[in-house]
């Protein structure tokens, strides 16, 4: 396969166009910034963003076994699982995703669509969870493909290296990005850009960044600028204030962001703004990795889009 080439070669991602979007606000035009979000969320309309990048090089090595076997890992709102079990269906691959946690009452959406994509799910015990035994996975489903939770590993950062592609590196003074797992940090740290990198973690006091991105091979930190004031209480916890951020940057903007990652960077971007942080003749594209599906557990009503 031609390695230069890797996501034509991936039905699910085809050859979508990844609009880069101005976002335009007075305040912005006043301190003569320019703010662009790249959106990978349009590239596909189930399984968008970041996640189909960071499985592309694991789906390719599961394609290659016989038979097709991927087993992965996530929590019960899980957009890794949601990408990885359609992803699988439309390449013919066999998937089993590793739950978190007992089984619930009523499924979540999220794992009732992996379900509906024809995932195995098996409910797993937080001790059991965290260390997942080959051997075992081995015996009950056979030569496999073992992709941790996110996606998180070398082929991971490879894959989402593949993002790099749509960064013009001469354009943009910074470029921003939520982090979980830190392996789309780590793929954009591999970009040619030598703009610096604003990651926003969307967990509480994620201290373990740099240790992360030591493990993905990542060793020249020069360009990472950590934001961590603007987790909102924590990971997938939310308040009024960014709900109410996230209808209003809908209706000034039209784009739809996740309570989860996207919508806390955002915020962040915009309070970064206000507050004089970026310098005048800035640049900056927001990655919109997408994870829509996630909106999906807020009550009816709560977003207008
Ligand atoms: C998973 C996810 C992230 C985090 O990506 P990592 O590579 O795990 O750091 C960011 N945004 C969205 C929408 C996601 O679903």
């Amino acid at each position: 396969m031609d390695e230069t080439q890797p996501i034509k070669t991936l039905p699910i991602i085809g050859n979508k166009e990844v609009p880069a979007d101005r976002i335009d606000e007075p305040v912005f035009f006043d301190k003569g910034i320019e703010v662009s979000m790249l959106r990978l969320d349009c590239i596909h309309p189930v399984v968008s963003g970041n996640k189909i990048f960071k499985l592309v090089y694991y789906l390719r090595e599961a394609g290659q076994l016989a038979p097709s076997t991927l087993i992965t890992q996530g929590g019960p709102y899980s957009n890794h699982l949601a990408a990885a079990s359609y992803a699988c269906r439309v390449l013919g691959i066999r998937s089993i995703g590793l739950v978190r946690g007992e089984k619930p009452q009523v499924l979540s959406h999220t794992l009732q669509f992996c379900m509906d994509q024809g995932m195995t799910i098996q409910y797993l015990s937080r001790s059991d969870y965290r260390q997942v035994g080959t051997e075992d996975l081995t015996r009950d489903f056979g030569t496999h493909i073992l992709v941790p939770e996110g996606g998180f590993g070398r082929p991971g950062v490879k894959g989402a290296a593949l993002i790099n592609q749509y960064i013009d590196p001469y354009v943009f003074t910074h470029l921003s990005v939520p982090v979980g797992s830190a392996t789309t940090l780590a793929g954009l740290l591999q970009g040619s850009s030598s703009a610096p990198i604003l990651a926003f973690p969307a967990l509480r006091n994620m201290l373990d960044i740099g240790s992360r991105l030591e493990e993905l091979g990542v060793t020249d930190l020069r360009r990472l600028t950590l934001i961590p004031d603007y987790h909102f209480g924590g990971f997938a916890k939310k308040d009024a204030s960014l709900i109410r951020f996230m209808n209003e940057f809908y209706l000034r903007h039209q784009i739809p962001l996740d309570f989860v990652y996207t919508a806390k960077m955002m915020y962040g971007i915009f309070d970064l703004i206000a507050k004089g942080y970026f310098p005048k003749g800035s640049r900056i594209l927001c990655l919109h990795t997408g994870g829509l599906q996630g909106n999906e557990s807020l009550a009816a009503g709560t977003l207008n889009f």
